[in-house]
C-alpha cells in the first residue's frame, strides 16, 4: 500500500494596525505586560466593542487578491472557552457567516502552478499570552500578558488539498509574501505575527475518501511545519500499518526533540456555544468600499515577477528571487538605472549581495551599499574601467565602508588598466622572464597562452583588461612564430 498526506492548514495573520480591533489600545509588540488595555479588550461588564475599519479594509485587501468571495453580510460570533489568557471566556470571531469564502493561493510547485483552495477568510481577536517564567520570585507561578487581547486576526483556512509537506511550506511562503506585499501584516513569525496549525490525516494513494486528521499546533516557523508534517505523516503510516486507528486529537510539536505530543482530543464546534455576539452589528460591505480599495493595491509578487521577466529578461529564477519582496524588487529596479546589463545586475544582487545579507541576518533596506553605488560600479566593469575581479574587491570595500566604487577604486588605486602601451611593456617582461616557455608555445604547446595571460594579469596585480591583455598576447606570440 503506498499512502499520501492530505494536509489543510490554518493560518492566523495579526493585521498592522495601529489599535485593536475593538478598541483604541494600542497593538505594538514588545511594551510592558498589560500596559495596552482598558476595559473593552479586557471584557469589563458593561462596555462596547467597536469594530476598527482598518482591519477591514486590510483583509478586504486580501480577500481581493485570493480571489475571495466577499460577504455583503458578515456576523461576530462569541466563542466560548475558559481560559487563564481569555479574561472575557470569549473570544470574539467568525463562525456561520464569516467575512468572505473561497479564493485560492497559487504556489509553484513541480516545475509548474498549482492552486491550493482556500474555504474561507474571517476576522478575529488575540487572545493574551501567558508566560511561565523560571525565575526565582515567582516560584513556578503563571505570568499573564493581556496586551495581545484583542490585537487582530484574520484566519485564513486551507480546503484539505495540499498533498505533501514541502507543499505546505511553499504555501506559506507564498502567503506570508502576499500578506507582507499587501502590508497588510508583518509576517513576523517570531513575535507571532503569522502563527499556523497544520491539519494533516492520510491515505491511500489514488483513494477519495479522506482518512481522521490530527491537528499539530505550537508551529514557530515554517521549517517546523513542514518537520512536524513529515513526523506526523509517518506516525499515521505506522499506525495504519500495525492496523491500528487514527484518533482525531490535537497534538502539539516540540521543536527541540522534533516530536508530536498528544494535547487534547479535538474539540467540536458545539463545545464553543458560538452565538452572534449581541453588542456588535452585522459587518455590511458594498461593491463601492470594494472598488475604492481594489484601487489601493500595489503589484503582486506574481505580477512583478513576469514583468521583471519581460522587461528585463530575468531568467524565471532570477525574477522568482528578485521579488520575493518588495523592497529587493525595488533595490533591483533602482540599480539598473545606473548601468545597462540588467542580467549582470540581477546576477551580482542574488550572489554578491544576497550572501551578505545572509552572512549578516539583514534586510536590503540596512544594506549599506545603495542601489545607485551598486548601479555604478557595474557600469564600471561595462565601460572597462575595473574589471569583474577587481569589482569583487572593490564590491568588498563598499560593503564595510558604504564609500562608492569612484572612491575606492582613486584611494585604492584599482583602476583597470587600459593603457595599451603600458599593457604591452608588461607583455614583453612576462614573456623575458619566461624564455623557455615561450619556446615551447612557438614549439606548438598552445595551452601556454593561459599561462602567458595569468603572468601578465599577475604582473599588474589584476588590474590590466583581459581583452586587451587576450588581443597584445596573441599578437606578440604570433609575431615570433
Ligand atoms: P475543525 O472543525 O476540526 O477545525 P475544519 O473542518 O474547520 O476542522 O478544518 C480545519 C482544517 O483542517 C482545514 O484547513 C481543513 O482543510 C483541514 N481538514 C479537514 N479535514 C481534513 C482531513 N480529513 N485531512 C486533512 N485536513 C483536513
Ligand atoms: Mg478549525
Ligand atoms: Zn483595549
Amino acid at each position: 500500500m503506498e499512502f499520501e498526506p492530505v494536509i489543510g492548514l490554518e493560518v492566523h495573520a495579526q493585521l498592522k494596525t495601529d489599535s485593536k480591533i475593538f478598541c483604541s489600545c494600542s497593538t505594538r509588540f514588545g511594551s510592558e505586560p498589560n500596559s495596552q488595555t482598558c476595559p473593552v479588550c479586557t471584557g469589563m461588564p458593561g462596555v462596547l466593542p467597536v469594530l476598527n475599519t482598518r482591519v477591514v479594509e486590510f483583509a478586504i485587501k486580501l480577500a481581493i487578491t485570493t480571489g475571495s468571495k466577499i460577504a455583503k453580510k458578515s456576523i461576530f460570533a462569541r466563542k466560548n472557552y475558559f481560559y487563564p489568557d481569555l479574561p472575557k471566556a470569549y473570544q470574539i470571531s467568525q463562525y456561520e457567516e464569516p467575512f468572505c469564502s473561497g479564493g485560492h493561493i497559487e504556489i509553484q510547485a513541480n516545475g509548474g502552478w498549482k492552486i491550493i483552495n482556500l474555504t474561507r477568510i474571517h476576522l478575529e481577536e488575540d487572545a493574551g499570552k501567558l508566560l511561565h517564567p523560571e525565575d526565582n520570585d515567582t516560584h513556578g507561578k503563571t505570568k499573564i500578558d493581556f496586551n495581545r487581547c484583542g490585537v487582530p486576526l484574520i484566519e485564513i483556512v486551507t480546503e484539505p488539498v495540499i498533498t505533501s509537506p514541502n507543499e505546505a511550506y511553499l504555501y506559506l511562503t507564498k502567503l506570508k509574501q502576499l500578506l507582507v506585499y499587501l502590508e497588510i501584516c508583518d509576517g513576523n513569525m517570531e513575535e507571532g505575527s503569522l502563527r499556523c496549525d497544520a491539519n494533516i490525516s492520510i491515505m491511500e494513494k489514488g483513494s477519495e475518501k479522506l482518512g481522521v486528521k490530527t491537528e499539530i499546533k505550537n508551529l514557530n516557523s515554517f521549517r517546523g511545519v513542514e518537520k512536524a508534517l513529515e513526523y506526523e505523516f509517518e506516525r499515521q503510516k505506522g499506525l495504519i500499518l500495525n492496523g491500528e486507528k487514527i484518533i482525531q486529537e490535537t497534538l502539539l510539536w516540540d521543536a527541540n526533540k522534533n516530536i508530536a505530543i498528544p494535547m487534547r482530543s479535538k474539540e467540536e464546534a458545539h463545545d464553543y456555544r458560538y452565538f452572534p455576539d449581541p453588542d456588535l452589528v452585522p459587518l455590511w460591505i458594498d461593491e463601492k468600499w470594494i472598488d475604492k480599495i481594489k484601487s489601493q493595491i500595489p503589484e503582486l509578487p506574481k505580477d512583478k515577477k513576469l514583468r521583471f521577466i519581460k522587461q528585463y529578461g530575468l531568467s524565471d529564477y532570477n525574477a522568482e528571487i528578485l521579488t520575493t519582496t518588495k523592497e529587493l524588487a525595488n533595490y533591483f529596479e533602482e540599480t539598473v538605472k545606473y548601468c545597462k546589463d540588467f542580467i549582470k545586475a540581477s546576477n551580482w544582487i542574488i550572489t554578491e549581495v544576497l550572501k551578505i545579507l545572509n552572512e549578516k541576518k539583514i534586510e536590503i533596506n540596512d544594506f549599506n551599499v545603495s542601489s545607485k553605488n551598486l548601479g555604478t560600479m557595474l557600469k564600471m566593469i561595462e565601460d572597462g574601467i575595473i574589471s569583474g575581479k577587481i569589482a569583487k574587491e572593490v564590491f568588498e570595500y563598499m560593503t564595510l565602508t558604504g564609500k562608492s566604487a569612484e572612491e575606492i577604486t582613486k584611494e585604492k588605486g584599482l583602476i583597470q588598466i587600459t593603457d595599451l602601451e603600458q599593457i604591452s611593456k608588461t607583455i614583453d617582461v612576462v614573456l623575458k622572464q619566461n624564455h623557455n616557455e615561450v619556446l615551447a608555445y612557438i614549439d606548438g604547446k598552445e595551452k601556454l597562452f593561459g599561462f602567458f595571460v595569468g603572468q601578465v594579469m599577475k604582473a599588474t596585480k589584476g588590474k590590466a583588461n583581459p581583452k586587451i591583455v587576450n588581443e597584445e598576447l596573441r599578437k606578440k606570440l604570433n609575431s615570433l612564430k
